[in-house]
């Protein structure tokens, strides 16, 4: 991906991938509407010529989702269409990608929020409500990281999920043969609070009318 990032001659490559996943994140999550390509390359200050070729390369690479009239719809796990679990933030019900995506932006933005998804190995529903970012305390929910690999969606966001106990934690490590790791919904809290802090910097931005560029 880097080779037609590296033509655009302002930011380097990795920082202009990163800040419009950012800029799309802020603004679906502040318009709760699909962003069409020409209000990313104005946040961002890109060609549309040069975004077009980056929205297609970031979408091929799982990084972004789009619709058939090519907005974006989903962005850094935050999604108006695709993805396995639910968040209901700022008033508008969101698809998220992995498990730690809804902890996460929940956190980072300090915000209520309610989170609906399944336990990966029994099936029951698992309902958590964030207050100001936080997860109850002392719940036998635990989310398990996936380690990665050379697929984002498949490698990390699909086996990211949240289970209902500890030894349903257990038994999907085993199932991913110890690919990740188990962590308590508070320490997914502050791994996701750091994860999306620039998401949830340059959607504060938006809503104090400040454009997602503020601060840059
Ligand atoms: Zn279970």
């Amino acid at each position: 991906m880097t080779d037609a990032l590296d033509r655009h001659p302002g930011l380097p490559a990795a920082d202009l991938h990163e800040r419009i996943r950012e800029v799309a994140f802020a603004l679906l999550l502040t318009e709760r509407r699909p962003i069409g390509p020409d209000e990313i390359a104005a946040a961002t200050g890109s060609p549309d010529a040069i975004l077009s070729g980056m929205l297609d390369r970031l979408a091929a690479a799982g990084w972004i989702d789009r619709d058939q009239a090519g907005r974006v719809t989903g962005s850094a796990g935050l999604s108006l269409t695709t993805g396995p679990h639910r968040i209901a933030i700022d008033a508008t019900e969101f698809r998220t990608w992995c498990a730690c995506d809804a902890s996460g932006i929940a956190a980072a933005r300090g915000a209520d929020a309610a989170i609906q998804t399944e336990c990966a190995v029994c099936g029951k529903e698992i309902a958590l409500d964030t207050r100001a970012g936080q997860p109850p305390t002392d719940r036998p929910e635990r989310l398990w990281l996936a380690a990665g690999g050379a697929n984002l969606r498949g490698d990390f966001c699909d086996p990211t999920v949240l289970l209902c106990s500890p030894e349903h934690a257990a038994a999907w490590a085993e199932r991913q043969g110890g690919h990740g790791r188990a962590v308590h919904l508070a320490e997914a809290a502050r791994l996701g609070a750091e994860g999306w802090a620039s998401c949830a910097a340059a959607a504060g931005a938006v809503r104090a009318g400040t454009g997602p560029s503020a601060g840059r």
